[in-house]
């Protein structure tokens, strides 16, 4: 758990507190929320500047999928992997976004036969073992240093997007304060927040609420899926919601 990336994660956190005290302390907090873009011109950017560069040094970017060190001209992703992702492609599901294997088709079985909640669903990978295990080591190792780059690949996919849905905010479905204290955060929050910052959407972290604890569903079929989520979430009684993404947890 404090091996390796973990302890990136947390040093990089505490180099932010260490950053946001320190401009408190200089500044107040008037001056946290006035001058924090342009922060790096500063003082306190040198000294977080240099604690970055130290970081990078103890513990080098790894790449999200393989967990390669970065090379000093990749970001985010390896060039061997970027070369390899496992992009869903069409043709898909005009609703629920899956591959399909003839392409004169424009629902897939399930959504041929069963109705959805939702009108229409994307995802931008195939579920295949290495995005699998980068997406459980964001999820559940602490991997929070994944965030921008699955952010910059929603973004990359809902840009083909926004001119149909035309969405108005960006709404992570909220995990269940019990859950989130202990995991130490909302990945659904952080993912919303970084697309957010490459889209320019608002997210909306209180217009849905969690109503109680539910077991996990990764291993619970279809139906018992549903069964497990009735009634979990309501929206916040002063919310109106025209459109929107919504950011699951799975
Ligand atoms: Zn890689
Ligand atoms: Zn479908």
């Amino acid at each position: 758990m404090f091996a390796g990336l973990p302890v990136r994660t947390l040093l990089k956190e505490t180099l932010d507190v260490f950053s946001l005290c320190t401009m408190i302390r200089n500044e107040g907090t008037q001056g946290v929320l006035m001058n924090h873009t342009s922060s790096s011109s500063s003082g306190f950017g040198v000294v977080r500047l240099a604690g970055r560069v130290l970081l990078d040094m103890l513990y080098p970017p790894r790449c999200p999928v393989c967990e390669r060190i970065l090379l000093p001209e990749e970001t985010l992703v390896c060039r061997q992997c970027a070369d390899s992702l496992p992009y869903v492609e069409e043709p898909f599901c005009m609703c629920c976004g899956k591959p399909l294997l003839h392409a004169e088709k424009e629902l897939c079985a399930d959504c041929e036969t069963r109705g959805h909640l939702f009108h229409e669903g994307r995802a931008v990978f195939l579920y295949e073992k290495k995005l699998r295990l980068s997406v459980n080591r964001m999820k559940f190792l602490n991997r929070r240093e994944y965030i921008p780059f699955f952010g910059k690949c929603l973004s990359d996919l809902y840009a083909g997007m926004q001119p149909f849905w035309r969405a108005q905010c960006l709404i992570p479905v909220p995990m269940h304060p019990k859950k989130r204290a202990m995991r130490g955060y909302d990945q659904a929050v952080l993912l919303a927040r970084a697309l957010s910052a490459e889209c320019g959407l608002p997210v909306e972290e209180n217009l849905l609420v969690r109503t109680r604890l539910t077991q996990s569903s990764k291993k619970l079929g279809r139906s018992e899926r549903r069964k497990n989520l009735r009634g979990v979430f309501r929206i916040h009684p002063e919310a109106v919601i025209v459109q929107s993404v919504i950011l699951p947890h799975r």
